[in-house]
Order: structure tokens, then sequence, then C-alpha cells
């Protein structure tokens, strides 16, 4: 039989709490998941690829089922590479939707049949994205609760 093998993409800067329960709820339906880091020229990021990768490695220190890794260029393409039909992504509220749907339907086009297993955010984390918690960190804002404790941010709490 086919290993179940699921890509969940994401720029992770930083990853959060949000992010780890996702992925934890996720372990149990798949052979593998890979958690990447894709890479945007375009785009700039708090935390370099290198530190950002080293927090995913240490929260799934333990998840024999969890690999890291990063990918330049389109995820569909990606996850051929690695052997993945599946891609994982969360859901937390309609504008999550809204533009989930679209690139879910066109992964599907470009991937082959590449199919987007969406999990619906738990409410404890529905709040959370990497984008406020940014915010919460540059204003040395109090951010470690939405944070996982392997990641250590100097400055804050
Ligand atoms: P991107 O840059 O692709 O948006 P993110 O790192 O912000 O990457 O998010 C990656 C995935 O994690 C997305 O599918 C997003 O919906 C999901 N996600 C982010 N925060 C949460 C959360 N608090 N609960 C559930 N899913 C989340």
């Amino acid at each position: 039989m086919n290993k179940k093998i699921a890509v969940f993409p994401g720029s992770f800067d930083p990853i959060t709490v949000g992010h780890v329960d996702l992925v934890k709820r996720a372990i149990p339906l798949f052979d593998q998941i890979i958690v990447a880091v894709g890479i945007n020229s375009q785009k700039k990021y708090l935390f370099n690829l290198e530190q950002r990768m080293q927090w995913l490695e240490d929260v799934f220190a333990s998840e024999d089922k969890v690999v890291v890794d990063s990918f330049q260029g389109l995820t569909a393409y990606f996850c051929q590479e690695k052997g993945a039909n599946y891609l994982l992504r969360g859901l937390r509220n309609g504008s999550d939707f809204d533009y989930e749907k679209t690139i879910s339907q066109m992964n599907n086009i470009v991937g082959n049949g590449l199919e987007t297993i969406f999990l619906i955010s738990a409410p404890a984390y529905s709040h959370i994205s990497s984008t406020i918690v940014r915010e919460v960190i540059k204003g040395n804002g109090e951010a470690a609760a939405f944070l996982p404790p392997e990641v250590k941010i100097e400055g804050i709490g």
C-alpha cells in the first residue's frame, strides 16, 4: 500500500501553538507529515530560515512521523518530488476558507490530483496567527502564550 504522506507548508514565522496543535491532530491520519517551510524570495521574514527550521526540528523532535524540510517554487511540485499525495492546511475562519479554497483547487490540477486535507482550528487557537504574534514580538509584548516552549525569543517572557 502507498504510504500516506502529507506536506504541511507554511512560513512558520514563527511556529505557533496553533500550528503544533494542527500537526499533532493530523499525525494519526498519515504515515508521514513533512512540515515544510516555503521560501518566497519576495517575502520579508522576521526570523531567518535556519532559525525557523531549527524551531520546527526542536518542536517535533519526539514525533517519529514528522520531518522538517524547506522548498522553493510550487508547493505541488515539492509534493510530487516527495511522493506526497496530500497537503495539510488549517482553517481558522471564513477568510482562511476563501483564500484556501482557490489554492486547493489549483493545487489539485497542478498537482495531478493532489488533495488538500483541512482541519478546523481548535477553538482555543483560532485567534492565533503568526502575523499577529510577530506584531506582539515587535512591540516587545508577551508572546509566550502563543508559542511552543521550544521557541525562545530573547526579550519576551
Ligand atoms: P502561510 O504563510 O502559508 O499562511 P502560515 O505559517 O501562516 O503559512 O500557516 C500555515 C498553515 O497553518 C495555514 O494552513 C494556516 O491556516 C495554518 N494555521 C496557522 N495558524 C493556525 C492556527 N492558529 N490554528 C490552525 N491552523 C493554523
